[in-house]
């Protein structure tokens, strides 16, 4: 069996068939496992570093089993954490709450929301046939105080993308997936240690130890010729996957993340290790072993901008909503990561172009896909990676 590609997908579909007793080589273009999921030491900050900070929900059932699976460590964050809202990137506190992520009841209490927000959201929840924009396929749903505080961060954050030009039928999906797993599908999960020692590594020791190999830097530059004793699963960005099939529709478009990731000398005790931030530059300021990171979604507009001016304006809304932890106005050693295609991008249109991982009318029957990219139902998460890996091995063993 040969995988190319080990990032999550690949990693997940190497251990289920490995586990099922096939002889596996993972082939990798980079040095190292993890693909868009993935540290490195950064000497400026002198810290190893997550190029984003990676969250679970607790609605991620196969990513967090994956974790469980491979021996990895992902903490569950308390389920009350707070919430600023700024007139603007590097502005003002218009407003502070607490959101309460226990059920979507006590979710909507803490947020101040009613009746009238709870039909809206189920109308979008419960209808099998919407299509198209969310902000054409349920116009006002956006600018109500739902769509403000609750709709919008979660559409920025899972599926990366303004909320107005998300592809409503996958928002209706997600929600489903979240009303359904009750009260902890929405707490947060966040790799201790980083994505590396919580992840990754422990994945690819998992895989070692079944008698995977693992080739780092050996690229799969064309497809061997079709053996019917070898199946070949290619679990590689979109375009990769495309210049080696180039009949398979892939999605063109992305959507890019940015994250800064600042090291202050001293951080006081008691910072809170999730904050949500509305109406700023960042969506959201995490704080892990001594770091505090900002991770902005959809943040395509960003990316042309000056790395001082974005990790000026980070710092500077940084300090004003932890404003009880005093923290200096100058500048620590800081990291900025611009991940222009983080993922695909989940309009109507990206998503028409997802292919399933197996197509009768390819010519390559001994091909099959995988890639948070291809025909989850699900968004480019974790959870889709690890859920379009499974797919690809189940495919591979339904053939033998
Ligand atoms: C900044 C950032 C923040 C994110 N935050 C979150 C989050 O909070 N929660 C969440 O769930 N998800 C998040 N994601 C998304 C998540 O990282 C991805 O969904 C997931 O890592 C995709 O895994 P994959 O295996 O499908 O693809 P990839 O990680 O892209 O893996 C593809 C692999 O194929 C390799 N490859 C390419 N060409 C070849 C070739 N020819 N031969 C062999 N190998 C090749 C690549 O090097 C790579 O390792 C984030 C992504 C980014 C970039």
């Amino acid at each position: 069996m040969l995988v190319a590609g080990a990032g999550i997908a690949g990693l997940a579909a190497a251990l289920d068939l490995a586990e099922a007793g096939l002889t596996v080589e993972l082939l990798e273009t980079a040095p190292q496992a993890g693909g868009r999921c993935r540290s490195f030491y950064d000497p400026v900050t002198g810290h190893r570093l997550d190029n984003g900070t990676h969250v679970l929900l607790g609605a991620n059932p196969a990513a967090l089993d994956f974790v469980r699976r491979v021996g990895g460590r992902f903490r569950e964050l308390p389920a009350i954490y707070p919430a600023v809202a700024l007139d603007g990137p590097g502005g003002e506190i218009t407003g502070r709450h607490a959101i309460r992520l226990g059920s979507p009841v006590q979710l909507m209490r803490s947020l101040g929301l009613g009746a009238g927000d709870l039909l809206a959201l189920a109308g979008l929840l419960l209808d099998g046939r919407v299509n198209g924009p969310l902000g054409t396929a349920r116009p006002g749903l956006l600018s109500r105080k739902l769509g403000q505080a609750v709709l919008a961060p979660l559409v920025r954050a899972a599926l990366n993308i303004d909320p107005a030009a998300a592809d409503a039928r996958l928002v209706a999906r997600m929600l489903r997936r979240l009303a359904l797993a009750g009260p902890r599908g929405f707490r947060l999960h966040l790799a201790e240690g980083g994505l590396d020692a919580a992840l990754i590594a422990p994945a690819v020791a998992r895989l070692r130890a079944l008698g995977v190999r693992l080739y780092p830097t050996t690229p799969l530059d064309r497809l061997p010729p079709p053996d019917p004793d070898r199946m070949i699963v290619l679990a590689l960005p979109p375009a990769a996957a495309h210049r080696l099939l180039p009949n398979i529709t892939v999605p063109r478009a992305s959507s890019a993340i940015l994250n800064i990731h600042y090291a202050p000398d001293q951080l006081p005790a008691g910072m809170p290790e999730a904050l949500m931030v509305t109406g700023g530059m960042a969506d959201w300021i995490f704080h892990r072993d001594g770091i505090l990171s900002i991770t902005t979604s959809a943040a395509d507009a960003l990316m042309d901008r000056p790395a001082e001016v974005l990790a000026a304006t980070g710092w500077a809304e940084i300090r004003t909503c932890l404003a009880m932890a005093g923290l200096p106005a100058a500048m620590p050693p800081v990291r900025v990561v611009k991940e222009k295609r983080a993922t695909m991008r989940h309009d109507p249109g990206g998503e028409a172009l997802r292919p399933g991982p197996v197509d009768r009318t390819r010519p390559r029957p001994d091909v099959v896909l995988a890639g948070d990219w291809t025909a989850t139902g699900l968004p480019a998460t974790i959870e889709g990676a690890v859920v379009s890996g499974q797919r690809a091995a189940a495919a591979v063993l339904r053939r033998r």
